[in-house]
């Protein structure tokens, strides 16, 4: 058996004889590196074992190198049972065919400390049929944690992305989706496959802001995030699924940079489209009449003060009309035929109305049998034209109603939003007043009320 370490070595004494004390500074070096230098000889007849080992092995594996060059068991012993058949098979394949082998596994030493061992070594022609394998014996244990708890927390970020309830979608700097989560998937009734590559500028998205009006792909959380470098929060987005219409997300998209520059987004995202939806339908309602569908006097107000606002800004030049329209001796109507045919000549009104004006007017019920138009962008002749359109249609078209067709006429007032005009009261005094003028001339009448108020 051999100890070269055992020989104490002189200095070297460089640089006359460098050559000559190489092998002592090869042993220095090896007592100084971490881990253990180890020579592994086999012979022709079959026979193997340690030839050299450093001093490194003594705190790596808890057995002096005279032990572990006097029995070749002496290393096995320390692996761990059930990393051992892996080491034996692995160590007797590359002494065999006389090959390279490199392998970890897993050591308690006799102190009882688990550690992690890589070893590796290269085999080189000896004399007489030996084989030497020279190798390193190197503590791996913390490397081997790392990776433990990188493995873990990569497993804890697996689990959550593919079980979180929100949806998540990663995209590349350039805004193409590179992954989504399977909630994602859901959420947008669409595969993985379908959404990987598609950019936020698609325009199969559809996306819509909650007032429908287009959202714009460059507008997108996702985008802004990547080119402020900002997160983006609490975003609605409307965007389109296949087979479903309109869904309703809520937004929030990060960025992750890397030197201060945005490399990749993630967005976040949940379905909000019941919400919204209930949302909608709660504004429809708190603004439109039951009964008839059309603007409620609450809107009627918000609408009006709104006209008033931008008549009155100097120099706008926005005109607008507002039509004071009462049916006539309506309560006949129901005194010989009954609130139900009443309502239905409400309704059948109101149908005409909105039939006459333009997308961008407001018929709204102010009262009971009283209804109020409000005509942006109109003067007063198109305005007493357009309510002469409207009591004309309503005399024509009676109301077929249980087999009677009932005849209802309207009595319009005609004014203008005037920018001289100190409130909105005193526009709608005086578009009653031309109602009332109108009724007074036996009413099926339009009245104009006079220009400067
Ligand atoms: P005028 O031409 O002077 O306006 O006569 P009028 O009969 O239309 O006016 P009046 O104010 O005397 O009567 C209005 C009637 O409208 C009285 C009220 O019962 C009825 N009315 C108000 N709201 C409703 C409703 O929602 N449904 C029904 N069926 N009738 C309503
Ligand atoms: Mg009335
Ligand atoms: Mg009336």
């Amino acid at each position: 058996m051999q100890h070269e370490q055992n020989a104490p070595a002189p200095r070297p004494s460089l640089p006359e004889d460098t050559l000559g004390d190489s092998a002592a500074l090869m042993l220095d070096l090896a007592a100084s590196i971490p881990g253990a230098m180890f020579r592994l000889s086999r012979w022709a007849g079959g026979q193997w074992r340690f030839t050299y080992v450093s001093p490194g092995i003594e705190p790596l594996f808890g057995l002096t190198p005279a032990q572990v060059c006097a029995d070749i068991r002496a290393l096995g012993r320390v692996i761990l049972p059930e990393d051992r058949p892996q080491h034996d098979a692995t160590i007797r394949a590359a002494l065999l065919a006389g090959q390279a082998f490199e392998q970890e596994y897993r050591i308690r030493t006799a102190d009882g400390v688990l550690k992690w061992v890589h070893a590796r070594a290269r085999p080189q022609p000896g004399g007489a049929g030996e084989v030497v394998w020279t190798g390193l014996l190197t503590d791996v244990s913390d490397r081997k944690q790392l990776e433990a708890v990188v493995r873990d927390s990569e497993e804890r970020y697996r689990t959550l992305f593919e079980t979180v309830a929100q949806g998540v979608v990663y995209q590349d700097a350039a805004g193409r989706i590179t992954s989504a989560n399977p909630a994602a998937q859901r959420i947008l009734g669409l595969t993985l496959d379908q959404m990987q590559g598609r950019h936020s500028v698609d325009p199969r998205w559809q996306a819509i802001h909650e007032d429908g009006s287009p959202f714009p792909g460059t507008e997108h959380p996702a985008m802004v995030a990547l080119r402020t470098g900002q997160p983006v929060h609490q975003v609605v987005m409307g965007v389109h699924a296949p087979n479903r219409g309109c869904t309703w997300l809520l937004v929030n998209a990060t960025p992750v940079l890397r030197a201060g520059q945005a490399q990749e987004v993630y967005s976040s995202f949940e379905d909000i489209t019941e919400r919204v939806l209930l949302s909608q339908e709660l504004k429809r309602q708190a603004s439109t009449d039951d009964l008839t569908g059309v603007a409620n006097r609450r809107s009627l107000m918000q609408r009006l003060a709104l006209e008033f606002e931008r008549v009155r800004q100097p120099g706008a030049g926005h005109r607008c009309a507002v039509l004071a329209v009462d049916l006539d001796l309506f309560k006949l109507i129901n005194d010989r035929h009954g609130h139900a045919a009443g309502d239905a000549v409400l309704q059948h009104a109101a149908t005409l109305m909105r039939r006459v004006t333009r997308q961008h007017d407001l018929v709204a019920r102010s009262g009971g049998e009283e209804f109020t138009l409000v005509l942006p962008d109109t003067g007063p002749d198109e305005a007493a034209a357009l309510a002469e359109r409207l009591r004309a249609s309503l005399q024509a078209q009676p109301l077929q109603h249980q087999g009677l067709a009932l005849v209802v006429t309207v009595s319009v007032g005609v004014s203008q939003i005037l920018p001289a005009d100190a409130s909105l009261d005193a526009v709608l005094a005086r578009a009653d007043a031309a109602l009332y003028a109108a009724k007074g001339a036996g009413r099926n009448q339009v009245c104009l009320a006079p220009a400067a108020g």
